[in-house]
């Protein structure tokens, strides 16, 4: 077994209550009678509606179209009638176009399935296809980071002129309290994630493999280290020490290969590629069975909910269908959050749609939530102990409290990760996180 390892400094270490969802195997959920399919579920452009109002379409057809550089192309996610084009407000506030679909009464799993049927006689196919090829099937696909940003996976895995992946590191941490779905796909896609990640491997030329996963899953450990061993391959399945954030990729990388990104650069910078295993099942099901990025794994948890669980959903599906599927609320929920409770966002429409990005949803009840009244600061300094990035989150604030955004920006507001650690730990509750968003959002505007 390889040493367990971390990253230097900062982090916390919340309460996992991982327990809470992690107790069956990923269940599919019934198909949404309507799907509502928004255009911006990735970071970059939106993508172009390619559809009207009365068109037919198929589970899998385009169905919007990324015309930018950084965008992703959007597919129908189940077969049906597109009822009408429609604007909605996502749970992390971007407005986007979502094209409505009703699905056709007959579509089932077996159609799915049927779609997107392996070609076995197709042989090696990672051996076959050159990686340009590759990485064309991945952008078709519209496959984007499933961890959290959603950057578009077909413009991370062109390595750019001049610069050389030495590393190809996969995050399979998922430090966020609650969220298990990334821990399934692992104990329950082992083989396929392997092959996804030989796939990335060549699109990236990378000579060396790590896969990253944390010790509170050292089931997860095992499984990969024997999938890689019957592979014969030499990929290192690198446990890591429970740590809050470490699936940020920065900390990621200074964990597992011990070099530091620099300020405003790019893992590349450094030799690096950083790919999440939610992404790289994607790719495995794009070049494999070519499947678009249509569903996926979402974990519905809290101590609100009935039955908690992992939910294989198609994109487009209620959330309000999601807790249904876990057995509805036992009691009312105070707080919903998109994602986990650290850099999810709180919403309240149930109807908002599932989206390439939502790793989960948790409804917490009251109990749950620190009512805290916030108090002057008291300069104890645990804000700046606890900041990966190595900020002074206590400066930080109070120069954007007096609006002094240019001064927030010589000290690095800009390598703020949004982590939540500050904020976490502050004895005074001052709401730290959302000070540096709009501190951010202001030094934007007046650049
Ligand atoms: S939210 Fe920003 S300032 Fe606070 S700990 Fe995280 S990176 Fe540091
Ligand atoms: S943790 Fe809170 S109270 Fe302590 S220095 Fe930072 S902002 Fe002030």
């Amino acid at each position: 077994m390889v040493k367990t390892r971390t990253f230097p400094k900062g982090g916390i270490h919340p309460h996992g209550r991982k327990t809470l969802s992690n107790t069956a195997a990923v269940e599919r959920l019934p198909f949404p009678k309507t799907a509502v399919v928004p255009m911006s579920q990735h970071l970059g452009a939106p993508a172009a509606v390619c559809v009207a109002k009365g068109d037919s379409v198929e589970v899998g057809q385009k169905i919007g179209t990324g015309e930018s550089f950084i965008s992703a192309d959007i597919h129908a996610p189940v077969s049906g009638t597109v009822k009408d084009i429609i604007t909605i407000v996502l749970p992390n506030s971007v407005r986007t176009q979502a094209v409505v679909i009703e699905t056709e009464e007959t579509f089932d799993e077996s159609i799915l399935e049927n779609t997107f049927r392996r070609e076995l006689n197709e042989g090696d196919l990672v051996a076959k296809l050159s990686s340009q090829d590759l990485i064309g099937i991945v952008k078709k696909a519209g496959v984007v980071g499933m961890g959290g940003a959603a950057f578009p996976s077909h413009v991370k895995f062109q390595v750019p002129k001049g610069k050389k992946a030495e590393y190809l590191v996969i995050n399979g941490v998922e430090c966020e309290p609650y969220l298990t779905s990334d821990h399934r796909l692992m104990l329950e896609h082992a083989d396929e994630i392997i092959d996804g990640i030989r796939a990335v491997q060549k699109m990236i030329n990378a000579p060396q493999v790590i896969i990253g996963i944390e010790k509170n899953k050292m089931d997860a450990v095992e499984k990969m280290e024997k999938a890689v061993a019957a592979r014969g391959l030499t990929y290192i399945v690198q446990p890591l020490k429970v740590k809050y954030p470490q699936g940020d990729e920065k900390q990621l990388l200074k964990a597992v290969i011990k070099r530091e990104v620099p300020s405003g650069g790019l893992p590349i910078e450094i030799g690096a590629v950083v790919s999440n295993v939610g992404s790289i099942f994607a790719v495995y099901e794009a070049v494999f069975s070519g499947k678009p990025l249509i569903d996926r794994v979402v974990t519905v948890t809290g101590d609100a909910v009935r039955r908690p669980g992992n939910f294989r959903t198609a994109v487009g599906t209620p959330i309000r269908q999601l807790i249904e599927a876990a057995g509805g609320f036992k009691e009312s929920p105070a707080k919903i959050v998109a994602g986990g409770p650290m850099m999810g966002f709180s919403f309240f429409d149930l109807d908002s749609p599932v989206t390439k990005g939502t790793s989960g949803i948790l409804a917490l009840t009251d109990k749950n939530l620190d009512h805290s009244p916030q108090t002057a600061c008291i300069f104890c300094g645990k804000c700046v102990a606890v900041c990966p990035m190595g900020l002074q989150p206590t400066k930080l604030f109070r120069l954007i409290d007096n609006g002094n955004f240019d001064e927030a920006m010589k000290l690095n507001l800009m390598d703020c990760k949004e982590c939540g650690c500050c904020a976490y730990t502050c004895p005074a509750k001052i709401p730290l996180v959302h000070g540096f968003k709009y501190g951010k959002k202001m030094a934007r505007k007046k650049s």
